[in-house]
């Protein structure tokens, strides 16, 4: 049984950055996040993917520990995104998604992962992520999820629900601020606590996380990354790594989720090193544990 479920998108993806270009790559949220997660945990992955998916990469992903039960072979292409950065590589635009077998996917949970104890909604329509979170047999310890500016633009209230729901609404610093339509983040979190949360995290990109709860809260900084080659699956590294050191540890406290998020941190910076998967495919925890020590002392005055 998966320690933590991934439901996300599993996909080809079309990249241009002023660094290199690939095209029809693996990628996809659900492939980073539960590619990152399984450096620590064992993830199982919800989605579909059309029958020119490669066999190569379904053994790929089995080769890391992810189950796959969750994962619909479908008649059809597989999901298509492409995308395209420029100098200012925090921000994506998309040239084209096509949702192709994910259009009209109706995620289905193996009874077994229905008891997870960790989920993570990756970004996805937040009527599907309140219907995969309706479909947990028990309360998880932690369920996060994901969002983007399309969802909160046109399902504002459907986000708002999906914030209330879950434990942890991951937003990155532009998506907070649209949603609770201020230019401050420490407001934005304040309104995400009154919405039945413990903890808000806000992704400020390359500049790190804000981590606030009632009591106060822990500024982790991004790294100081010279060699960013494709931030592209950044967010879902984050997310999958952070959730993955969580369901590796089986519970959750402010002490962990400070550790957590910078080794979300330092995922997602190893990530935008190479293109698409690229350096996600050659890492190992070693690597992690590495950066996760430079982290200490960055941070230490
Ligand atoms: P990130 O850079 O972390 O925001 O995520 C990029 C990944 O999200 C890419 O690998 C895309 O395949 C995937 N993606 C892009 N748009 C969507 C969407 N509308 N739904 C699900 N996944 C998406």
């Amino acid at each position: 049984m998966p320690e933590l479920v991934v439901f996300g998108s599993v996909a080809f993806d079309s990249i241009k950055t002023p660094f290199g270009s690939v095209e029809k790559t693996l990628g996809g949220s659900g492939t980073y996040a539960s590619v990152a997660a399984s450096f620590f945990s064992k993830p199982g992955i919800v989605s579909a993917v059309g029958s020119d998916f490669p066999t190569a990469e379904m053994d790929f992903l089995k080769s890391r520990g992810i189950d796959l039960k969750g994962l619909e072979l479908k008649q059809g292409k597989t999901f298509h995104w492409s995308g395209e950065y420029g100098l200012d590589i925090n921000a994506a635009k998309t040239i084209k998604t096509e949702f192709n077998v994910l259009a009209d996917f109706k995620p289905q949970l193996p009874a077994e992962y229905t008891k997870a104890d960790f989920l993570l909604l990756g970004n996805n329509n937040p009527e599907m992520q309140l219907d995969v979170l309706g479909q947990m047999s028990k309360k998880p310890l932690l369920v996060i999820a994901d969002t983007m500016n399309i969802y909160i633009e046109k399902q504002r209230d459907k986000v708002l629900q999906v914030v209330e729901e879950a434990d942890i609404c991951l937003l990155n610093d532009s998506e907070a601020r649209l949603l609770f339509k201020t230019p401050s983040l420490v407001a934005a979190s304040k309104e995400i606590l009154k919405l039945n949360s413990e903890l808000s995290i806000i992704k400020k990109g390359e500049h790190g996380a804000l981590l606030s709860t009632a009591k106060g809260c822990f500024v982790a900084p991004g790294y100081p990354l010279e060699n960013l080659v494709d931030p592209t699956g950044c967010g879902d590294c984050f997310a999958g790594a952070l959730m993955g050191f969580l369901a590796k540890e089986g519970r959750v406290s402010e002490d962990l989720m400070r550790k957590a998020i910078i080794y979300g941190s330092v995922v997602a910076s190893l990530n935008a090193e190479g293109m698409g998967l690229e350096k996600l495919r050659e890492i190992t925890l070693d690597d992690i544990n590495k950066r996760f020590n430079e982290f200490k002392e960055i941070v230490r005055f």
